[in-house]
């Protein structure tokens, strides 16, 4: 008898738990059908364009609330960017960032990094811009926007002098120096026949261990390879550049600032107009050469 009454009851609270369910279920469906009642809510679609005005320029004015613009680079390729005389960050893409920031009427923040880190650190929105005299490669442009172009330059060979290397063809075979994820790095890389490629963090790391008789040369654009062979002694800049195409330099952007690229292109088109991108590279090619050779 106790048996039976266990069961039963085992019964009762079964179907209760059952039941339970049921109406749970039963109460939340209604609640879920609800927002699919309301299909294409008239009200919500007038609103959306007003709501699409209002956010017509999101970066830009995410940088003017914030106050100030960050520029990442790296700062060991004069004179675009460098440790100037008061040991702080200076150079061409300085000056240009500079512009840019105070056409926002923002400060600007110069953030030093591993050259190859700098276009993750823009995807992950650890800076508005990277000025680093960035080669606009296809390769780049998959994973940021460019800016329009601002230099035009070339990959250069740096040798001690007397070196058997007179051009690109005498580099098969040998020791190169570049910079780490670099044009010049791709390009030795991939080109030069038997190269024993050696990856330095900053071309100046790489000119040293040339001027040390550790390479045979270095490889790099043409304007921090004029520097490196300034600063030490016994090291020239081959005539005939290593890469047969020019190059260009670009401000790379995370994908989609439409609204900060215009900024930054219609500032940079001035500049260039004005000769200014020129004076600065005359400029700071001065300031770059004398410190080394104080
Ligand atoms: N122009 C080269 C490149 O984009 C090197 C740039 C740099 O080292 N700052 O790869």
């Amino acid at each position: 008898m106790k048996k039976l009454l266990c069961l039963a009851l085992a019964l009762m609270m079964a179907l209760t738990l059952f039941g339970c369910r049921a109406e749970t279920a039963a109460t939340e469906a209604p609640a879920e059908e609800t927002p699919a009642e309301a299909p294409a809510e008239a009200p919500a679609e007038e609103e959306a364009p007003a709501e699409e005005a209002a956010a017509e320029t999101p970066n830009v004015d995410a940088i003017k609330e914030a106050g100030k613009l960050v520029m990442l680079t790296n700062a060991g390729f004069a004179p675009y960017e460098f440790l100037g005389p008061d040991n702080n960050i200076v150079g061409v893409d300085v000056e240009i960032a500079g512009a840019i920031a105070a056409e926002l009427g923002v400060e600007l923040e110069v953030v030093d990094m591993d050259f190859d880190a700098i276009i993750f650190a823009l995807q992950s929105g650890k800076g508005d811009l990277g000025v680093a005299g960035m080669t606009n490669t296809p390769e780049r442009a998959e994973t940021v926007d460019f800016s329009i172009n601002y230099v035009d330059t070339n990959q250069m060979i740096i040798v001690p002098e007397g070196s058997d290397i007179t051009g690109p063809e005498g580099l098969a075979g040998k020791t190169i120096g570049v910079q780490m994820g670099t044009t010049g790095d791709l390009f030795v890389t991939d080109n030069i026949e038997g190269a024993n490629v050696q990856r330095y963090k900053t071309g100046p790391d790489a000119g040293a261990e040339l001027a040390a008789g550790k390479l045979d040369a270095v490889v790099i654009d043409a304007g921090p390879a004029a520097q490196i062979a300034g600063a030490n002694a016994g090291l020239m800049v081959l005539e005939t550049p290593a890469t047969p195409e020019p190059e260009q330099y670009a401000i790379a952007i995370a994908k989609g600032e439409e609204d900060l690229k215009a900024v930054v292109d219609s500032v940079l088109e001035k500049l260039i107009a004005d000769g200014q991108v020129q004076a600065w590279i005359d400029e700071y090619n001065e300031i770059s050469s004398q410190e080394s050779a104080a």
